[in-house]
């Protein structure tokens, strides 16, 4: 402990945002006061934050149209939680990854003891040769260790190299994204799996990964993205 209080002091944190001189591992206070962190009430099927104190406990979209997953996120995607995400996804930044699963890890805490496999979303792989890495797959690691239950980075795999889903329509994202999942190893019969990516936006991804790992005997899926798209 002392030598921690040391080191600290010798080459101390900075802010994983900013980069201003931090005390302690994460964000800064100013930078975190600017992140919208996503708490209750929020929808019990997607996790979208409630605007106003309903009384219900789905949200409009899911009321017409229940998702086949379950899915929590850490923090609304905006302008202020944005750099964070970019830097960690394209500029060599797995460095924040701990913080990001740590926060990922609190909001999944009312069915973490029913997963029994964590698969991140899997990247094709001349996406991953491009990126030299898949982001999820380091949240997903963290994840796992942070509740004690397995990660799985082979049994699926992309076979479709979807080009950036970043200015499709939701259809269009939908249709882009169809069949490009398969299961390398069927064995997941019965299985709870939580389902990670780093960002939530349409849930085209999610919704096609969650179809495949369904019909392929799955019995519950859960998904946790760091930031979700809060749309109206
Ligand atoms: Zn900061
Ligand atoms: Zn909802």
């Amino acid at each position: 402990m002392f030598m921690r209080k040391i080191i600290d002091f010798i080459i101390p944190h900075t802010c994983l945002k900013c980069k201003t001189i931090n005390m302690d591992y994460g964000l800064c206070s100013d930078c975190f006061k600017d992140i919208s962190f996503i708490t209750a009430p929020n929808c019990k099927s997607c996790g979208k934050p409630f605007v106003n104190k309903t009384k219900g406990k789905y949200c409009g979209v899911c009321l017409r149209n229940k998702p086949k997953y379950i899915l929590r996120s850490a923090v609304v995607y905006n302008d202020n939680s944005s750099p964070l995400i970019l830097k960690f996804k394209h500029g060599d930044g797995t460095h924040i990854a701990p913080y990001m699963a740590n926060e990922m890890t609190k909001v999944i805490q009312d069915f973490v003891d029913d997963i029994d496999l964590i698969i991140p979303v899997p990247l094709h792989k001349f996406r991953l040769l491009k990126r030299k890495y898949n982001q999820s797959a380091y949240l997903a690691k963290i994840i796992g260790k942070n509740i004690n239950k397995p990660c799985d980075y082979t049994r699926v795999k992309r076979i479709k190299n979807t080009a950036s889903q970043g200015n499709k329509s939701f259809s269009a994202r939908v249709k882009n994204i169809r069949s490009a999942f398969v299961i390398n190893n069927a064995n997941i019969k019965n299985k709870n799996i939580l389902i990670v990516d780093d960002v939530h936006t349409t849930g085209a991804t999610i919704n096609e990964l969650s179809k495949t790992l369904l019909n392929s005997g799955a019995k519950q899926i859960y998904a946790v993205c760091f930031a979700r798209v809060v749309s109206e």
